[in-house]
């Protein structure tokens, strides 16, 4: 029988981080691997944040190029020409960073390396309680997509998403549990790019919040 080997999708953020250390404690580190899209995200230092946790916890790191959804425009996080806006789109109820279907790109094509891997465990950091409320974050979603994964590459895929219903205290509290945060101190989360992160966009609130509430030091403003 061979050991269960788990793909973390890594961004470089607080939260897929935690979903890291998350795999390692479950897998083992020996059977864990990570993969990062490159998805021209305004954002270049998440990659680079990305390979140095992957280096960190001591588990590889392969890069992915997805091009495509900067061709296709409209969303704030990959299209250069929009700034990131503090208030949600009117008509659709979210943020215009908002990039449709992501998670599901992401995800498939994280599948399919894992498939050429003999990996049939996929973990992610998405959540409901996040604050934007991205449809493509759903429970309802991710099972969806897993069932389709399993039907269109006939693996036994299964999509682990263990921040699905924690708060972002509670993510905090899992982090410090699973010995994650040195690796918290190497994390990007700023909407604006900043570092130190700029401390006043949704991103970076949600962040201190969470921190706050659980009555931890952020390592990275405290890093700065
Ligand atoms: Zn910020």
């Amino acid at each position: 029988m061979t050991m269960d080997k788990a793909l973390v999708v890594l961004s470089g953020g607080q939260d897929s981080t935690t979903c890291l250390y998350w795999a390692i404690d479950r897998f083992g580190v020996d059977n864990v691997s990570s993969v990062t899209f490159d998805y021209g995200q305004r954002h270049r230092i998440e990659i680079s944040c990305a390979r140095q946790i992957a280096e960190l916890a001591n588990v590889s790191n392969v890069v992915l190029p997805i091009d495509t959804f900067a061709a296709l425009g409209g969303d704030a996080l990959t299209d250069l020409d929009m700034a990131v806006a503090s208030d949600l789109d009117e008509a659709s109820g979210l943020p215009n960073t908002f990039v449709p279907g992501r998670n599901l790109i992401f995800l498939s094509f994280a599948a399919a390396l894992a498939y050429q891997r003999a990996i049939t465990h996929l973990v992610t950091g998405v959540a409901e309680t996040d604050y934007s409320g991205y449809p493509d974050c759903r429970e309802e979603t991710l099972q969806s997509l897993q069932a389709s994964l399993r039907l269109g590459m006939e693996s036994p895929i299964q999509i682990h998403t263990p921040l699905m219903h924690l708060s972002k205290m509670a993510t905090v509290q899992l982090a410090v549990a699973l010995g994650a945060m040195p690796a918290m101190a190497m994390t990007h989360t700023c909407y604006n790019g900043m570092r130190p992160p700029c401390g006043t966009c949704p991103a970076c609130v949600l962040r201190a919040k969470g921190f706050k509430d659980a009555g931890v030091d952020d390592p990275l403003t405290l890093a700065q």
